[in-house]
């Protein structure tokens, strides 16, 4: 009969909560329910990740595995969640001693007993440990690669059961990656002396040779290969011309409203990572340089002032972040060419580990090439010059390109990518891929001609798809040649085509507030056949990848509620994510969980967080709610879902109101002026209306051709915070027109 041992400080009722493992999985089938309940109770979760499930299942029949999984995968539980279940030790391998901190801070938060044993502890805490250990009351040991081939600690190891062998960050025994540390090679003695025991390598490298390296040096060759996809979907990426560096990357910090958001800003070398941080500061940022050339006491307080959200932004050189587990890093931003695509992947792979959505954005300019080029030169040897040159190649194509990033980055290590669309990447969200588009713009400008230059482009764009409307109709605009001949395509492509065709100059547009479209000389070329025309591919249907649009969080409880954590990690010296991610508070600042039982079915939320933490948030949650008179509503929905969410209003009576009037066909204006209510107060009546069902058409209120550039900004930018969105599209556009095409989108979304 195996001991299961309890993790400290958690009751557990009766001794068999969790049976002896063996009895349950040396059958002939593997039965995982005892791995759920575990699952759901130390973690708070319910499902397993992809793979997650097959490898611990792989674990508990002793099977040796070698896991590749991306960053923010959920590596970590394939180990800990089997050293639940497993009767003796777990030891996990893992290079850097505030990693080791974090994770076991993160695991004793969750009521398992674990501990780690590196230089920064004192002889007696490791005496004590050790003790422990020996009365086998801990389930997980953390240990730096040099201390476990210490003679003397391999002769203490013998002495206890161990269950497993996991080793983290696999890649730092391969000397093709870039975090080689020569410690890691003595691993491959662990199958010799823990032959019992199985033995876990895991690993987020993309790179085959170092794959291959860690499977041959651990001696995994019998074991279970598992690698997951490296797509990050959460991921957006996205690359701009560099024009005005600073300037561009000042318009995306107040845009996106980023001061409070934490981020990484990749430089190419020290002195600019020390300009780039001073030059934010000065601008009213919390930034802090980062790289080998500062003391490591200072790197040190650096990043834990980065962990702790204490500071927001870390401009780096690549020196930056092997040891970084934050895991609400919401952007990085190379400011300077990463030199090749592996470097690119793991620098932006930092970003988003806890799901939720990120921004990836590279500014690429000629000169940065160059500075690689002037780097690879210096090199002595040639076939490493060969290297560079190719790798800078591929590198310097992915930025050019007009196809999906994700896809050249995922065929790049040797992954296949099927969508055609991937909706998260710059690429996909605004393709730039062209077509021979001459007949259409035949059509166009025909059909320009013949309204006799006297109509704007959402009128001309009707007349070719065929609109019923009553102007056309009134025009007798429903007789010419060319109505109703461009029914291959919608109305808002037509749109896009005739804006293009102006653009080129085939066309020309005059007037402010409604644009008439006009010939020019050109035209008649197109006509004549003279010349061919390109113009951009439509998009095929672009699924913007909706899961990765922020949700309508409560923004004021999610700010109480992350000041609470700050207040709670601050006291208990511990980064704020270990007590709960950012996804979770979002969770609840959209769930409102009001009762204990409530607030356990917020993913992440385990037994014992529940009973640390849970009275505390909850009677935030409470008060915010009573304050703001928030309704209270079922929660059924275990995990963060982060897709729009309709709103059902009550249709009071002065909405009522405003319908009417809007069924009178009166414009906003009008019915402000009718009800002596601002402009601002009808369009957000109206923004109620569009959100609780009713049948509105906001084509009226916002013109198509604006409609698309709000759509396309909130596309890039999420929709949930409408100031970016303003920000982005300038003084000509209003806060009442966005909020109207939010809903309308969402409204629409939600139908399809
Ligand atoms: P990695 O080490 O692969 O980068 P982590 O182990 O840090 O990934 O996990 C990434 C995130 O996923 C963490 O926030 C973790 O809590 C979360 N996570 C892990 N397993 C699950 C699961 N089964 N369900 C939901 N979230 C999970
Ligand atoms: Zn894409």
């Amino acid at each position: 009969m195996g001991l299961f041992k309890y993790p400290q400080g958690l009751q557990v009722s009766g001794l068999h909560a969790f049976p002896d493992y063996r009895e349950a999985y040396y059958g002939k089938a593997v039965n995982m329910e005892l791995a759920y309940q575990a699952l759901q109770k130390y973690f708070g979760y319910t499902s397993f990740l992809p793979l997650q499930e097959e490898i611990v299942k792989d674990i508990l029949l002793k099977n040796d595995v070698f896991a590749l999984m991306p960053t923010g995968g959920g590596k970590s539980l394939c180990y800990q969640l089997p050293a639940l279940l497993l009767d003796g030790v777990t030891i996990v391998v893992s290079p850097l001693i505030a990693l080791m901190k974090d994770q076991v801070d993160g695991l004793k938060a969750n009521g398992i007993a674990a501990a780690y044993i590196n230089s920064s502890l004192r002889f007696d805490e490791i005496q004590h440990i050790k003790l422990e250990l020996l009365e086998n009351r801990i389930s997980i040991l953390y240990v730096a690669p040099e201390r476990i081939m210490l003679p003397d600690f391999l002769l203490f190891l013998q002495r206890l059961n161990i269950s497993l062998i996991a080793v983290d960050e696999a890649h730092c025994i391969s000397e093709w990656g870039h975090d080689f540390r020569p410690e890691y090679r003595q691993l491959k003695l662990l199958k010799e002396h823990f032959p019992q025991a199985p033995l876990i390598a895991l690993t987020a490298t993309a790179i085959p040779e170092v794959q291959k390296d860690i499977i041959t040096q651990l001696r995994l060759t019998n074991s279970k290969i598992y690698k997951a996809s490296l797509n990050r979907e959460n991921l957006f990426y996205q690359v701009k011309p560099k024009d005005n560096a600073y300037h561009q990357l000042l318009q995306y910090l107040n845009l996106k409203n980023h001061k409070r958001d934490p981020g990484i800003i990749y430089c190419y070398s020290r002195k600019s990572a020390d300009d780039l941080a001073n030059k934010l500061q000065k601008d009213g940022f919390r930034a802090l340089p980062y790289h080998a050339g500062l003391g490591a006491d200072l790197r040190t307080e650096t990043q834990d002032k980065f962990v702790k959200d204490d500071v927001e932004i870390i401009v780096a050189t690549i020196a930056f972040g092997m040891g970084v587990d934050k895991s609400n890093i919401r952007f990085v931003i190379h400011y300077d060419l990463p030199k090749n695509l592996e470097s690119y992947y793991q620098e932006t792979g930092r970003a988003g580990r806890d799901g939720l959505r990120s921004d990836c954005i590279l500014f690429f300019g000629h000169g940065d090439k160059r500075k690689i080029e002037y780097f690879i030169e210096q090199k002595g040897d040639e076939t490493e010059k060969r290297i560079g040159y190719k790798k800078l190649l591929d590198m310097v194509n992915f930025c050019e390109s007009r196809t999906c990033r994700r896809k050249i980055l995922l065929d790049y290590f040797g992954e296949a990518y099927h969508e055609t669309n991937c909706g998260n990447c710059d690429n996909c969200l605004e393709p730039k891929e062209t077509i021979d588009g001459t007949f259409i713009a035949q059509k166009v400008i025909s059909c320009v001609s013949q309204v006799r230059e006297r109509f704007g482009i959402s009128y001309i764009a009707d007349v070719l798809c065929g609109s019923k409307s009553q102007k056309i109709i009134r025009n007798l605009h429903d007789t010419l040649t060319t109505y109703g001949t461009g029914k291959e395509y919608a109305k808002k492509q037509w749109q896009a085509f005739i804006r293009e065709l102006v653009q080129l100059g085939y066309l020309k547009s005059e007037g402010d507030k409604y644009p008439i479209v006009k010939l020019t000389p050109r035209s008649r070329d197109i006509l004549s056949k003279k010349e061919r025309v390109l113009l951009t591919k439509p998009a095929e249907e672009v699924q913007i990848a909706q899961k990765y649009f922020d949700v309508d969080f409560n923004h004021g409880l999610f700010e109480i509620l992350r000041s609470l954590r700050k207040g709670l990690a601050d006291a208990e010296d511990m980064p704020p994510y270990i007590i709960f991610h950012d996804s979770c508070l979002k969770a609840m600042a959209t769930q409102f969980p009001r009762s204990l039982s409530d607030f356990r079915k917020i993913g992440g939320v385990g037994e014992s967080k529940l009973e640390k933490y849970g009275e505390l948030f909850v009677k935030e949650i409470v008060d915010y709610c009573k304050e703001h008179n928030v309704e209270p509503k079922a929660i059924n929905v275990r995990d963060y879902n982060p897709t729009p969410v309709k709103i059902k209003t009550m249709k009071t009576s002065t909405l009522q109101e405003t319908l009417e009037l809007y069924k009178q066909n009166l414009t906003i204006e009008e019915i402000a002026q009718k009800r002596n209510l601002a402009i601002s107060t009808i369009a957000s009546h109206m923004e109620k209306l569009i959100l609780s069902d009713e049948e509105i058409s906001i084509d009226k209120f916002v013109d198509i051709y604006r409609q698309e550039h709000i759509i396309r900004a909130m596309s890039i930018l999420g929709s949930e915070r409408l100031a970016p969105i303003k920000e982005k599209l300038g003084d000509d556009y209003s806060y009442e027109e966005i909020r109207l095409v939010r809903a309308s989108e969402m409204s629409n979304r939600k139908i399809s």
